[in-house]
């Protein structure tokens, strides 16, 4: 019955249309996860967001020690494993499955499980310990998805660290990439990262709404995390972002289509 009901939704939401003209495009928040039997950064939250439409779905991911790229938010598992100190086959031996039963995918698997849906991948490079492991990291994360045939507009990278968004600009992912630390005004941002957008938590956005018209106005995109109540759902997109990242991606989505 769930399955039914997303999958109805993502055909409504597709014949209503969700892109640019109509509004903010609607990036699930690790994935669709908020719906029974599914959980953040899970393989089945990331199909829930492709099936319903969303323009994205934003994820996070680490890189073991032996270099494995693996979608996981934390820097340590609840049972206390550092995944960037560890190799996959340690953390495997040792993480407990994530909240529905699945184990924590890989990128690898993330990506089989995508298979170019016309879902956009939002990939967050998790801070690593130094600038030298966040190189390394983002250098690791962009052959994986190269293996992947990955097309550099099917993927849009994002960082807290100025290394790893500077990382990605630097080998030239050709691909959006945005800063998210919240510290950095668009131009500063630019001048400094080279990235091409910003993607800042509500309230630093709320503090400095000049940001939106100055990134806009240097050809740079706009994104905000995580939009919850729908009255802050309202107030970006009258603000015109263009990218609002939520936990509650179905919700938006029937939001645009009443105010279209
Ligand atoms: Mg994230």
């Amino acid at each position: 019955m769930r399955r039914l009901a997303i999958a109805l939704l993502g055909l409504v939401s597709v014949a209503c249309g969700s892109g640019r003209n109509s509004g903010p495009q609607v990036i699930a928040h690790r994935g669709f996860w908020n719906t029974a039997g599914s959980a953040k950064n899970s393989i089945d939250a990331l199909r829930n967001a492709i099936e319903i439409g969303c323009y994205g779905s934003e994820f996070d991911v680490w890189v073991t020690a032996d270099g494995v790229p693996v979608v996981f938010h934390d820097a340590r598992t609840a049972t206390g494993i550092e995944i960037q100190s560890v190799t996959l086959d340690s953390l495997m031996q040792g993480a407990e499955p994530l909240a529905n039963g699945e184990r924590i995918p890989t990128l690898e698997e993330y990506l089989t499980a995508w298979n170019h849906a016309p879902t956009k991948l939002i990939l967050e490079l998790k801070s690593h310990r130094d600038a030298e492991a966040d190189d390394r990291a983002a250098g690791i994360v962009l052959d994986a998805v190269r293996a992947f045939s990955v097309a550099p507009d099917e993927i849009e990278y994002i960082a807290f660290s100025r290394h790893a968004a500077k990382a990605f600009v630097t080998r030239e992912c050709g691909s959006p990439v945005a800063y998210l630390e919240g510290d950095l005004s668009p131009a500063d941002a630019r001048k400094q990262l080279g990235v091409t957008g910003i993607d800042y938590q509500m309230n630093v956005l709320r503090e400095h709404p000049e940001w939106i018209d100055e990134a806009h106005d240097l050809g740079m995109t706009v994104n905000v995390w995580t939009v919850v109540a729908d009255d802050d759902m309202q107030h970006f997109t009258a603000a015109a972002v263009d990218q609002i990242t939520t936990d509650r991606p179905d919700a938006l989505i029937e939001q645009l289509k009443v105010e279209n």
